[in-house]
């Protein structure tokens, strides 16, 4: 199986929560953190969902007046990513093909001013493509739950299976790790 030819600490996140509201923004601006790259499916919106919920683009709008710099990096198609920014002034990319780092590099040209990667963080809600991209990049990786697992696709669904085995992994070899971020907690 493939987890067994990674390496176990390119996937442990550093930060683990329940949802992207649950993530403590004012205290990662004040660690000099100034640009968010975050995931759309399953991390801001479900996948039946087409368009920003209220709830959302008011937290978006909250994080913007704090300092930072909000951009969507989605592996999904295009239009799907258009769709959802259509209504707001966000940015974004489609087809980011994360844990590569290509997209990772579009999606920071996109930022009004130029960062270095210690003040970027990628958030999402997969070991195998958010967390693992933003560890390869050496950016701050945040890891949230899925908000509904239900719709995911099948491409989703594989890696979910190869995260399971990675999460034992570890577990069995970072264990102290693996109690302090929570992830007896992921779902
Ligand atoms: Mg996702």
């Amino acid at each position: 199986m493939i987890h067994k030819l990674l390496k176990t600490k390119k996937f442990i996140p550093n930060e683990f929560h329940d949802t992207f509201f649950d993530i403590d923004f004012e205290n990662l601006y004040q660690k000099g953190y100034r640009v968010i790259l975050t995931d759309l499916d399953n991390t801001l919106i479900t996948y039946d969902e087409l368009v920003p919920t209220e709830k959302i683009i008011k937290k978006l709008d909250s994080l913007r007046k704090l300092g930072f710099e909000v951009v969507i990096i989605s592996n999904n198609h295009p239009p799907r990513i258009k769709s959802f920014l259509k209504e707001t002034d966000y940015k974004g990319i489609g087809n980011a093909r994360k844990p590569l780092s290509v997209g990772i590099k579009k999606a920071l040209k996109l930022t009004n001013h130029t960062y270095s990667k210690d003040q970027v963080i990628i958030i999402g809600d997969q070991l195998m493509t958010d967390v693992y991209g933003a560890n390869r990049f050496s950016v701050y990786s945040i890891l949230v739950n899925p908000i509904k697992r239900k719709t995911e696709k099948w491409y989703t669904k594989i890696n979910r299976k190869i995260e399971v085995k990675m999460l034992e992994k570890i577990k069995s070899k970072e264990l102290e790790k693996y109690n302090e971020l929570n992830l007896s907690k992921r779902v």
